[in-house]
């Protein structure tokens, strides 16, 4: 079956509150959602959030990316239109993750195949995602967290900011509140190597799963330094986009762990590309998200099942924050664990 059109629609979801971190404050989702048709009326959906901050395309530029490369993808059989997408089109990782999705999504339609079928996927028993703790005051944070623990989700993944006594601070608070939460720390870059030691310092008789993105990306060698000096394993998250990034920083010891988001890498296809290296390598990971639609999630939890044994950290939550719950998504968010929808 060969692609006859392919049109996008722009969609907002709102959140249950603001979602605040280092780089950024917002208080909905906003995303592009990519349709590509084919000759028989099968329809594959793809999507692809704003986030400028982390891969510098706002919607505007997702849209005008995917209207300047759609006509070269007509008449091409899906296949075809993958590798065209991942060999020859020059737009970001976000837009090519989306029409990357859509391809894939469309072939399954062709194919009436299932996505648990297409990934692989034989145990089917829940996987853990965090929740993400919104960068706020203490107390606000701490309430946050209080909250998510009553409602069963004790992995909690703190945002914290260049401030890094306030970031001693609520973990310490969190630590000793809520004993029986694990901790994950995402500075998401604003810390600096001396920054980053004293907090580790502070951590000295804390359990903290990780420290996420503690520098900038581009500062290889002070995360480096930071990954041989810290008790904490280290994960690597605006560092590494594509496959190329992770063995630069696997290879040189740059960090411990990987977050892989489908965004960063240019969509499923190359994250399959990036487990499966991980999973040759024995390198831990992460599969994260940005603030994200209910589609490109989706997508994403099938592929935390099917590379279980090397993703440790799922950290999926966006639907979790979403106002009102998504009916696009083949799984349930109960507590912290997220099973198959029946
Ligand atoms: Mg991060």
């Amino acid at each position: 079956m060969k692609i006859t059109n392919i049109t996008t629609q722009v969609k907002q979801i709102e959140l249950k509150t603001p979602f605040k971190t280092a780089l950024r404050e917002t208080s909905h989702v906003e995303f592009v959602r990519v349709f590509v048709e084919d000759d028989a009326g099968n329809v594959g959906i793809g999507e692809a959030p704003a986030t400028k901050a982390i891969t510098g395309e706002d919607i505007e530029i997702i849209l005008e990316s995917v209207q300047s490369v759609k006509e070269s993808f007509l008449t091409l059989t899906c296949k075809e239109a993958l590798e065209f997408l991942h060999t020859s089109c020059k737009i970001g990782s976000s837009a090519k993750a989306a029409l990357d999705m859509a391809f894939i999504s469309l072939h399954l339609k062709e194919t009436n195949q299932t996505m648990a079928s297409y990934f692989g996927i034989k145990n089917l028993t829940p996987i853990k995602t965090d929740v993400t703790i919104s960068l706020n005051s203490v107390d606000a944070m701490m309430q946050d967290a209080k909250k998510a623990y009553e409602e069963g989700k004790y992995i909690l993944k703190v945002k914290v900011g260049s401030d890094v006594l306030h970031a001693v601070d609520i973990v310490r608070r969190i630590a000793k509140e809520l004993p029986s939460c694990e901790i994950l720390v995402d500075a998401n870059q604003a810390w600096n190597f001396e920054s980053t030691l004293l907090f580790i310092k502070n951590m000295f008789d804390l359990k903290v799963e990780l420290i996420e993105q503690p520098v900038v990306a581009a500062d290889l060698d002070t995360l480096k330094k930071i990954t041989h000096f810290s008790s904490i394993p280290i994960l690597a998250d605006e560092a590494v986009f594509n496959l190329e990034d992770v063995k630069k920083v696997m290879e040189s010891q740059s960090a411990n762990m990987i977050n892989i988001k489908l965004m960063k890498c240019g969509g499923v296809t190359k994250a399959i590309e990036i487990l499966e290296y991980a999973r040759q390598n024995n390198i831990t990971c992460m599969l994260g998200s940005m603030l994200e639609g209910p589609y490109s999630i989706n997508i994403a939890l099938y592929l935390a099942f099917a590379y279980r044994d090397v993703v440790r950290y799922v950290d999926l939550d966006s639907p979790l924050l979403y106002k009102e719950p998504s009916s696009e998504l083949d799984f349930i968010f109960s507590g912290c664990e997220i099973l198959f929808k029946n």
